[in-house]
Formats: structure tokens, sequence, C-alpha cells
């Protein structure tokens, strides 16, 4: 056979024209979300104030298998997509591994990640229902660069509640998403009931992802005409991030291969149910014997270490409860953790397939992960995103692993973005000043404790 190019690109008239969505094959289907007001499941009509309609509607849907993209979305998409499967052959050749290594790299965009995938049709949605503008959070920044890029394609008012700390840290972020037209306002702040509780009791509070959401959430439903949206967990993300899953497998297809192994960070799990979508189906389907690997900070271990269970998504306990593995929603990992990926939840799709076996999980120590973003850019001239990095650990294990035993198993891996805003987090690296903080079970029990009770 001719040698597999760097690069597989799909022609454009190849572009997937639908989503797909997995819980449509899964056996058992994920616990549905309550109202934590009255304890029952959530409807659509329920979430009709907070989110917009044809969204509220995909959230509840596990029927449909296959979602037309709407052509106002497509052509947005067609201005970054496809984005490259690339072959690491730099990688294979310094780790000296007879695996084949690929990697889906979803950089290739300003927002520098695959959240600007769900961003668009979002934003597209919102404004098809005629709202008058949206609410989010941010905390890395991504999110909320992605969103205000769609919304000013769409030409649609965005407010971004960034986290304090990193609105601080990352000042070139917030001027990006300020660029592209959007509000930004760092959490927690006055302008919200939640903001205002939390500063209350300490005025010096630095922000979190949960506290942020609250805000964005109460100043989407008190303000006439806009909803709040969100950029991991969600089914309604995982549904639209399968179009990395989607290029993939066909991309793959040009080429004769299949992975026996498909890798990803997990935050809120979106780039990970993306990349797995199509290959997860046929695993379900009893057509692969696929394994399927969601990597964590070792110092935020959702699934290694959490607790299947009813949770809240936000610190102020104001959204609806999801059957997920968590830490808590009042968990915070530890101050010296640089490496993204700070979510107390999962995604009930992604944790109701580990629960149910079909997938793996490993939790890594942050310097592991920054050795590994290194020995990555170096080879293969990517400045990984550290969250990204995560997944590059496992897949340079999983290589190793392949040298060890002598097989030649085709890795697939998602590179979820690029890493250009975290050179703090580099700098303390490659200075010898970041450490690994591994929580203790105590420090575990005390998120454990303060989980709803829900029969
Ligand atoms: C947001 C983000 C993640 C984590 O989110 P998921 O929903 O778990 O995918 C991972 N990588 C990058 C680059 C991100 O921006």
């Amino acid at each position: 056979m001719a040698r597999i190019p760097h690069r597989i690109y799909l022609a454009e008239e190849s572009l997937p024209r639908q989503w797909y969505n997995l819980r449509a094959d899964m056996k058992e289907l994920p616990a549905p979300m309550l109202n934590p007001g009255t304890g029952r499941p959530a409807t659509a009509e329920e979430l009709y104030p907070v989110f917009c309609k044809a969204l509220a509607d995909q959230e509840m849907d596990d029927g449909t298998a296959y979602v037309d993209i709407p052509e106002e979305v497509m052509e947005m998409y067609r201005i970054y997509r496809p984005s490259p499967l690339v072959r690491a052959y730099n990688l294979e050749k310094e780790l000296k591994t007879p695996a084949r290594i690929y990697f889906k790299f979803e950089g290739n965009n300003t927002s520098g990640s695959h959240k600007l995938n769900s961003a668009i049709p979002q934003a597209y949605y919102a404004k098809e229902q005629g709202l008058r503008g949206l609410t989010t959070e941010t905390g890395a920044g991504q999110w909320g660069t992605a969103l205000a890029e769609a919304c000013a394609y769409f030409k649609l008012p965005l407010t971004v509640y960034m986290v304090k700390c990193s609105s601080e840290q990352k000042p070139y972020r917030k001027a990006i998403i300020e660029n592209f037209g959007a509000k930004v306002i760092p959490s927690p702040s006055a302008t919200t009931n939640a903001g205002r509780a939390i500063l209350a009791e300490d005025p010096n509070n630095s922000g979190s992802l949960g506290t942020a959401i609250s805000e964005a959430v109460e100043a989407a439903v008190t303000t006439q005409g806009y909803r709040y949206v969100l950029g991991s967990v969600l089914n309604q993300v995982l549904l639209h991030q399968s179009v990395i899953g989607l290029e993939s497998e066909a991309a793959m297809a040009l080429i004769d291969e299949y992975p026996d192994v498909v890798i990803a960070c997990a935050g809120g799990g979106s780039n990970l149910g993306g990349l797995i979508a199509p290959f997860m189906r046929d695993r379900i389907r009893g057509k692969n014997k696929t394994r399927f690997i969601a990597v964590e900070p070792a110092s935020c271990p959702s699934f290694t270490r959490g607790k299947y269970a009813y949770d809240f998504c936000d610190v102020g306990k104001i959204t609806p409860l999801a059957k997920m593995y968590t830490l808590g929603c009042g968990f915070k990992p530890s101050e010296n953790h640089a490496g993204g990926l700070r979510y107390h939840g999962m995604s009930p799709i992604l944790s109701k397939l580990y629960h149910d076996g079909y997938m793996e999980a490993v939790a890594v120590e942050q310097t592991r992960v920054f050795e590994a973003a290194e020995l990555f850019a170096r080879c293969e001239t990517i400045l990984p995103a550290p969250e990204s990095a995560h997944a590059i650990r496992a897949a340079i294990d999983e290589a190793l692993r392949c040298r060890e035993a002598g097989r030649s198993e085709t890795i697939l891996f998602g590179l979820s973005g690029t890493g250009y805003f975290d050179m703090t987090a580099y700098q303390a690296y490659n200075e010898g000043r970041m450490n690994d903080s591994i929580p203790a079970d105590e420090d575990l029990r005390k998120g454990f404790d303060q989980l709803p009770k829900v029969e």
C-alpha cells in the first residue's frame, strides 16, 4: 500500500451532513435529568425558560439517531472543517513503537479548540428562535471565545461570565472575546443574586466554573428574550461534537484504517463523546472490539474516584439534577492545578457508558501530562492545550505498551486544542515549579457528603 500521508483531509463534499446521537443506540439510556423542585424527570417545557427550544428538544431526544445539520451551520463549519486527521509519524519514531498513532486536530480555528463545533449550532438555533441574546460562562476561556465567534457570525448579543482568576490570569483571552463583540463579566460579580451571595461571604472569592454557571443561568432567566448556553456535559453538546468522530471515521476509511484504541481527555466529556460516537456505536452493535479511554487529571478525578449519583451541575444549585460521575458540586481542585479539566461532574451519557463497562478511564498527574505535551510539541510542532495533553499522555502510554508487547495497534486520540494561552502553566513546568496534588479520600468525602439525597 502507498505510504499514508501525514495529514488526511476529507473533501468538502464528503463532510458529514448529519450529527449522530449515541443515545439512539445505547442498550440502556442515561438516567433522566431531574427537576430539583419536584424531584421528577424534567420535561422539555421546563427547560424552555433556560435553553433555546430546539436545543432543549435535542437534550431530551433519546430516539433520533441522525439529525440534519442546518445549512447555515454547515456554511460556518466549512470555514474551518474538515479538521485534519494526522498520522504522528515523528512521535511514533521517537517512541520506537510499532503502533500507528493518529490524532484528530481540533485546534485549527481562533477559539483554539473543538468548542466552536457546538457554539455554532447553539448560536444558530437561538437566532432562529428570534432571541435577543445569550449568556454563558467560561473557565479557561475557550468556550467563551468560541461562542463569541459564533454569536458575531449570527449577529447575536452575548454576555460571558468568566471565572475571575482566569480573566485576570488570561487577559488576552478576555480581549479576544471582547474583540468578537461579547461582554465579559468576571465572576463572582455584583450583577446577580448568586454572585452577590458569594461575595458577601468572601469578597476575595476567585471564582469557579460552577459559580459562573449559576450567574449566567440567573442572568438568562431574568433578562427578557435571553437564554443560557453551555459548552460541555449536555447531551446536545455531545450531539454537535459527533462531527469530530464522524469525520475521523470517514478519513480513516480513506486509508483503510480503524482504531483499536480511542483516547480523549475528559472535562465534561464533550470532545471525548464526540470523537468516540461512531466507534462506540459499532462497539454497542457488536461490530468491533475497540477500547475507549477517558483521561482525566489526578487532581479532579470524576470518573476514577467520583460517585455515580444525582448532582447539581453548578455550585449555586439552581440547575436540574443530572445522574453522573461527580465529585460533588462544591469540589474545587487544588490551587496548584494548572492543567484544565476542573469540572466536578461528567456527561451523563459517558457516565452511563463507563458504568456499564463500555469505557475505561485513567487519571494522570499534571507533571506527566506536561512532559507528554513537550515531547509531542517537539515531535509534531503543535503546542497542545494542557487539557489535550492528557490524551497525549495516555496515547504515549498505550504506544509504549504496544512496544513492550510487540503489537502494532492503531491508536486514535483527540487533540482537542492548542495551548497558546497556557504559557504560565508551561513556564511553571519548565522552571520546575509545577507539582502534583492528589486529593485525599477525606477531601473527596466532603464533596460526597453534600450530594443531594435522591431516591
Ligand atoms: C474545554 C476543553 C476541554 C474539556 O472539555 P470537554 O467537554 O471534556 O471536551 C478539553 N480540551 C480543550 C482544548 C478544551 O477547550
